[in-house]
């Protein structure tokens, strides 16, 4: 599904990611795990082609197609996601419009029809209850004074209800309590399915407990640096990240 190879990229003319290789196939879940500042969130935005992150060297494919040149839009619509580390709040934009929006932008693109108000909230009263969320969210502006698992949350919440072929979670975990915690990985673990892939990033093992990723990965200065299976994020636990150094 997906596919990066010597994938060099840069912010402002600093080089970021040192080459990148990983391969994703249907239905697996990888996870990448790495200290502050080793390119983690970098990763994420190269994948979804945010601005001001571009990519110098090496390739990124989704389905043997390069994305390179994709707009966000056009790499959203063909089914990659992400919730943010540091959700974005939209004053003005109420919650319910923007994913209606968001989703019937995503039918339109595949010639559906696109839901009307009562369509929409079926799937959204389905989506909220998996999430243990209130009504109460749709109402507001998009993230405006919801609470750092609230935020969390909403963006699961987006991923349910766009239903993308390739999720990337950006520590989705931090700044949750247990009980979020839970209910969050309970809400993926529920979307997994063959033809669902995902990139977890985490730098707490925590979250493994409940989210059992398929391969984990070890990111140190741009470069992924180790790769293992369920027991390598034990090994980190114990051992930290500096017997990883180079
Ligand atoms: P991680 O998510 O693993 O904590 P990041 O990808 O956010 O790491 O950051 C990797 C490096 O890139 C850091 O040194 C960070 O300071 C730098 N960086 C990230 N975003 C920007 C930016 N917009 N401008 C300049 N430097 C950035
Ligand atoms: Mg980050």
């Amino acid at each position: 599904m997906l596919s990066i190879k010597d994938l060099h990229a840069e912010i402002d003319q600093k080089s970021i990611l040192k080459g990148i290789n990983l391969e994703i196939k249907p239905g697996e879940m990888h996870a990448i795990m790495g200290r502050n500042g080793s390119g983690k969130s970098t990763l994420s935005n190269v994948i979804t082609g945010r601005e001001n992150y571009s990519a110098t060297k090496g390739s990124l494919e989704l389905n043997n197609e390069s994305i390179l040149d994709w707009t966000p839009e056009k790499r959203s619509l063909e089914g990659i996601f992400m919730s943010f580390q540091y959700p974005v709040v939209i004053p003005g934009v109420n919650n319910t419009y923007f994913l209606k929006a968001a989703l019937n932008a995503k039918r339109k693109y595949f010639g559906e029809k696109e839901l009307d108000s009562a369509g929409f909230l079926k799937v959204i009263k389905e989506n909220l209850k998996e999430l243990d969320m209130d009504m109460k969210f749709l109402q507001r502006p998009v993230n405006q004074g919801f609470s750092g698992g609230e935020k969390k949350r909403n963006e699961i919440l987006q991923m349910l209800t766009l239903e993308p072929k390739l999720a990337i979670l950006d520590e989705t975990d931090s700044g949750l309590d247990i009980d979020a915690l839970k209910i969050i990985a309970e809400g993926v673990n529920n979307y997994r399915s063959p033809d669902r892939s995902f990139l977890v990033i985490t730098h707490y093992q925590r979250l493994l407990k409940y989210i059992k990723p398929d391969f984990i990965h070890v990111l140190i200065d741009g470069k992924i640096v180790k790769s293992g299976g369920k027991e390598l994020a034990l090994e980190l636990e114990e051992k930290g990240y500096n017997w990883l150094d180079s």
